[in-house]
């Protein structure tokens, strides 16, 4: 029974330890499962190892395969830290031993220096030291080192035994998860990495395409700049063309124009020397030859000049355009009226073809200028045959062509004929004189009005130069025409017999002579008045059929006659032809048209057929004209009388020719060299009448004048001002300043003694 009761004990202690190992198996199991983070398991294992092995110490190494060494990394109540290694190496050690052999280690009865060289727990030699390698499917994890005082009974080694693969495997899963995290980490960050290294390669291919678009930008910027330098270049290149061209043309223009004024002037200034040096008394007839020459000289300058400054105004852009609206007859009739007598002389045949009845809205004037220039070129160029005009009307436009069985133009002059100064023949020995201004001329009103000119030839068979012009004229107008002028009045019968009376009002005695004489000569009966206020008298008295009016008179000008004639109901139909030197302002023209006149001539360029054509159109068709010889008409009885003139001058010819002029008048002439002397010497003789030179010396005349005219001793004492400057306005300032009259230089020797004769009165 005792023997029994020994087995029975010892059997009972077997099942009581067998319980509490597994229940310390259970508890561990229970313990290192479940949610637990590496590091927490290795210090858990530990301390539930060495708690249940009631063991001093106790510490738990990680095993790195990389550097093959094992690391602290749990560790159960360690006292001196100091004689502990943190880390041991393959072989190194109890720990380094257990490691290679993958085998545990017993260590018993440990002296105090293996405990402190070998061992990685105490440092007070302990009963056992037992280090177990942690393997999981024969791989090394780790090494757990357990250090106790007692010895370990076989029941605790058992437990530890069995305890490691436990640890093992926990510690493998809990490795594996540490992995697969640090691998989806590093695969994060690899995949963060790679999100930035995107986002960074888009920054860049976004910036990059900034970059080439802003290259791409710059690079057409400076392909622009560089066609717009080589446009400036090329502009640079025309401009500098056309300067070199301005240049020849005006250096070309010069001499031409030099050329073509020096030489009538030459044969008016020698010829009449030569009559002067040898007299007229011996031959007459030779005189009468050399006159006819002065005269034809005289008139070619006066074209010349009036074409320059027609010219002059077309270029500096003062050419005006005053659009009315007439019809194509009318220009018709007036271009034949002058054609038709140049025709004749030289046996010409002219023809028209007039198609339809156009109505045209243009500048008559120029219209008529411009034809007339293409008439006379066709009788100048034509020996023998016909000169024709056709018109004709296509849309919107008319057309009239001059055509002439002349010389003809070769192909090659045909454009520069268009040029100042051109001419076909331009050599000294021409047989046709011109100033090659006409076409230039033409051209330039042509395009002014919006038409075109065209030409064509053919070298001895003839030539057709046309003018197409827009039936309404469109451009820039100053006319005051746009409110158009109120319709013609019915003229007026004075119920006489006999030929039609013309009223002369001109206060020029010589101008108002040939306009006499030329209308005489045509059957007109012709009454003269010297100014405005005779010539309202006669048409009182007895009503003419027409009157011819000179602007610039003195007391009433022509203005202001037109005006009283226009008010009055029986002579506010009265046709009046107006006739001019002056240059007519947009204003004055406005206030003519505006009072009916029948056409405007500009003096000096009229001739005497173009001024009995004019008056014809202007009585028909309401007058028959019969060729009568008609009384002469009543002259101006010349006033002349003793008087005292005195002279302001500086230059001494100027002073010889007016005191030529004035010589055998029995006039008391006195000089005065400037201004200042002028006023002196006219406080001191109280002159009849002074003659006043306006560019002078020390004090100019405009300021002379307005000194005597403030002055009340003198201001009543009668001035005509002596002016060779050609300026616009000139005129009207000299006559603002207070003078009473004006004559140009140079001096018309009859105009001059005419003004002081009436002055004198
Ligand atoms: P002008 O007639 O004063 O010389 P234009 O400018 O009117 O000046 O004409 C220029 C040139 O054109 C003339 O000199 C002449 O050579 C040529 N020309 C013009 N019209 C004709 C024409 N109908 N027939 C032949 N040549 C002409």
């Amino acid at each position: 029974i005792a023997d029994l009761a020994v087995h029975y004990n010892a059997l009972v202690t077997v099942v009581r330890d067998q319980l509490w190992l597994r229940d310390k198996l259970n508890e561990l199991g229970r313990t290192v499962s479940g949610n637990i983070s590496f590091d927490e398991l290795t210090g858990t294992s530990i301390s539930f190892v060495s708690r249940t092995l009631d063991a001093c110490a106790g510490v738990f190494y990680l095993y790195d395969r990389a550097d093959a060494a094992c690391n602290l990394t749990a560790s159960y109540a360690f006292v001196e830290r100091k004689f502990l290694a943190n880390r041991f190496l393959h072989g190194e050690g109890v720990i380094g031993q257990v490691a290679v052999e993958k085998k545990p280690i017993m260590l018993k009865n440990i002296s105090r220096d293996e405990a402190c060289a070998n061992s990685g727990t105490v440092s007070e030699p302990p009963q056992n030291i037992y280090a177990v390698p942690i393997l999981f499917e024969h791989e090394l994890l780790g090494v757990i080192e357990i250090a106790t005082f007692e010895a370990l009974t076989p029941m605790k080694k058992q437990f530890v035994d069995e305890a490691v693969p436990i640890i093992a495997s926990q510690l493998n899963s809990s490795l594996q998860n540490r992995q697969i995290q640090d691998l989806y980490r590093n695969s994060q960050a690899a995949n963060e990495e790679l999100q930035t290294k995107t986002d960074q390669i888009n920054v860049s291919n976004n910036e990059l395409s900034a970059l080439n678009k802003e290259l791409q930008a710059q690079a057409s910027e400076l392909q622009a700049q560089r066609d717009e330098l080589q446009a400036q270049t090329v502009e640079l290149e025309k401009k500098r063309f056309q300067v070199e061209e301005a240049d020849k043309l005006k250096s070309e223009f010069l001499s031409n124009m030099s050329h073509e004024l020096r030489t009538p002037l030459n044969s008016i200034m020698s010829l009449s020397q030569l009559m002067i040096s040898r007299g007229i008394e011996k031959d007459p007839e030779k005189a009468t030859e050399y006159l006819r020459v002065i005269d034809r000289n005289g008139r070619q300058l006066l074209n010349l000049i009036n074409d320059i400054l027609d010219l002059t105004k077309i270029e500096s852009g003062r050419m005006d355009i005053f659009p009315t609206k007439f019809e194509t007859r009318q220009i018709v009739e007036r271009l034949l009226d002058t054609a038709r007598p140049l025709a004749d002389k030289k046996g010409l045949q002219l023809d028209t073809h007039i198609e339809g009845e156009s109505v045209l809205f243009s500048d008559e004037d120029k219209v008529y200028q411009i034809l007339l220039n293409f008439f006379s070129n066709a009788i100048k160029f034509t020996e023998k045959g016909t000169v024709t005009l056709q018109v004709r009307e296509a849309d919107t436009k008319v057309f009239f062509i001059v055509s002439d069985s002349g010389i003809g133009i070769p192909a090659g002059n045909q454009v520069s004929i268009f040029d100042e100064f051109r001419q076909v023949d331009g050599s000294f020995t021409r047989e046709h004189e011109g100033t090659g201004l006409g076409l230039a001329i033409s051209k330039k009103l042509t395009a002014l009005l919006g038409g075109e000119i065209t030409v064509a030839s053919t070298p001895g068979a003839g030539s057709a130069f046309t003018l197409a012009l827009p039936l309404t004229f469109h451009g820039e107008s100053l006319s005051a025409d746009t409110v158009p002028a109120p319709p013609p009045p019915a003229i007026p019968s004075s119920g006489r017999s006999g030929p039609p009376r013309i009223l002369v009002v001109e206060d020029n005695e010589i101008a108002s002579m040939q306009i006499s004489t030329a209308l005489q000569d045509n059957g007109f009966e012709v009454v003269v008045a010297k100014d405005g206020a005779e010539g309202l008298e006669h048409v009182r008295q007895d009503m003419p059929d027409a009157i011819v009016l000179d602007l610039m008179m003195p007391k009433v000008d022509g203005f202001q006659v037109l005006e009283l004639i226009r008010s009055r109901p029986e002579t506010a139909a009265l046709p009046v032809l107006v006739l001019t030197a002056k240059e007519i302002s947009a204003a004055e023209r406005s206030r003519l048209m505006h009072n009916n006149i029948v056409q405007l001539i500009q003096k000096g360029s009229t001739d005497r057929e173009q001024l009995v054509a004019s008056v014809k159109r202007m009585l028909s068709p309401h007058k028959g004209v019969e060729r009568q010889q008609a009384e002469a008409a009543a002259g101006v009885a010349a006033r002349s009388g003793a008087g005292s003139i005195l002279l302001v001058e500086d230059n001494a010819d100027n002073r010889l020719t007016v005191s030529a002029i004035l010589e055998g008048n029995r006039y008391e002439l006195s000089v005065a060299e400037d201004g200042e002397q002028g006023v002196r010497m006219v406080r001191e003789l109280l002159p009849d009448i002074i003659l006043m030179d306006i560019q002078l010396p020390v004090m100019d005349g405009i300021q002379a004048i307005k000194i005597i005219k403030s002055d009340p001793a003198t201001r009543h004492i009668p001035i005509i001002a002596v002016s060779a400057r050609a300026m616009k306005g000139e005129r009207e300032v000299i006559l603002a300043a207070g003078a009473d009259d004006y004559v140009p230089k140079p001096i018309n020797p009859d105009e001059l003694l005419e003004k002081v004769r009436k002055w004198m009165t």
